[in-house]
């Protein structure tokens, strides 16, 4: 009897303390895509103000990052840093000197001054560039022209610059990946440990959902409402770039997308140019890396490298796995993603 009791007691204090966990959601439009936030926490108030941070924190680096603001620190720096160094922030410099060492790391593939002629394009209007401004804009479209001047010595700003006056920068490849991982530093001081942050392709997965994988899907290319696969995720980010999320189809039924080739200054070739398709044109790509400061410049690159040469760059690469389509829709995995 008076176990019983006792019994009674513990399990109803351990469900009391259980029942006051949940789930907790949030989603705003931000960064001009769609952000998920899913967490598990005990109290409700907290997990309000917990909510109120992460979402602040989006909003914060869209005001500084995002090309459409005429204030972000991002369209100052298109400005003015043609004509001469420009003092940044530490924050702009750490994410200009990530996107220059895959610049270096993919020869150019992913490149930051694509935004010199991929800025002329406007995928709900659809409009883009001409030929002929193309080719006229074409050298200015080079990371060799980003000059970033980190200064350690006390007192003496970072600067930035460009070598020639018509270069313009773009952080849209990288900007989504470094704010999820942001967002998942913040729950992690709140002592979260399970949560879900997505700003459109790019997540990142604290822990697992209690208990079991989170299920990721990578969304069909060609059809909305299927998915082409599901893959089971915790503790890490995936990004996914694809020729499919913003684009429309030009009057020589070219699908023009707003994943920029460097090398040509346009859209990358998909499966759309009308040619047969050799294989190696992606048109969907998912990386999977501890960072999304990583997948999402990553899954840019190997979209722009292609097949082998990008599915060769994620190999190389420790703890990082890619799932790719190519343009007749098969699907690919590296490595360490065929058990
Ligand atoms: P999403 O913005 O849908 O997450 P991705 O991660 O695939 O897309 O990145 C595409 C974005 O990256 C484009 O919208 C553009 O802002 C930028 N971008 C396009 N081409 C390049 C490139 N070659 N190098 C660096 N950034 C690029
Ligand atoms: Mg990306």
């Amino acid at each position: 009897m008076y176990l019983a009791r006792t019994f009674a007691l513990i399990a109803g204090l351990l469900f009391s303390a259980h029942s006051l966990a949940e789930w907790h959601y949030e989603k705003q439009a931000i960064m001009g895509t769609e952000v998920h936030l899913q967490f598990w926490y005990e109290d409700k108030d907290q997990a309000k103000e917990i909510t109120a941070d992460v979402m602040e924190e989006f909003h914060r680096i869209d005001a500084a990052l995002s090309p459409y603001k005429e204030d972000s620190e991002l369209s100052r720096v298109n400005r003015e840093a043609g004509q001469g160094p420009v003092p940044i922030t530490e924050e702009l410099a750490s994410i200009v000197e990530k996107s220059l060492w895959y610049s270096d790391k993919t020869a150019g593939a992913f490149d930051i001054t694509y935004a010199t002629l991929g800025s002329l394009y406007d995928f709900r209007k659809g409009e883009q560039a001409n030929e002929k401004i193309t080719e006229t804009l074409l050298p200015a479209v080079n990371y060799r022209h980003v000059q970033l001047n980190r200064e350690p010595r006390e007192g003496i700003r970072t600067t930035l610059a460009f070598s020639d006056p018509r270069t313009k920068i773009d952080l849209g490849g990288i900007a989504k990946g470094y704010a999820v991982d942001r967002a998942v530093a913040i729950l992690q001081q709140h002592g979260v440990h399970n949560a879900s942050v997505s700003a459109g392709g790019d997540a990142r997965l604290l822990g697992d959902k209690r208990g079991k994988p989170w299920l990721i899907g990578i969304r069909h290319p060609r059809d909305k409402s299927k998915n082409a696969a599901v893959i089971p995720l915790e503790n890490t980010a995936i990004s996914t770039s694809g020729d499919y999320e913003r684009f429309f189809i030009d009057d020589d039924e070219h699908r023009v997308h707003h994943i920029f080739n460097p090398a040509t200054g346009k859209p990358a070739e998909t499966d759309s140019r009308g040619d047969t398709a050799d294989g190696d044109k992606l048109i969907s790509v998912s990386v999977i890396g501890p960072h999304g400061f990583d997948t999402d410049p990553l899954s840019t690159s190997v979209f722009v490298l292609g097949k082998q040469k990008g599915m060769a760059l994620i190999e190389e690469l420790t703890g990082f796995e890619a799932v790719v389509i190519d343009a007749n829709h098969q699907m690919f995995f590296t490595s360490g993603l065929q058990q």
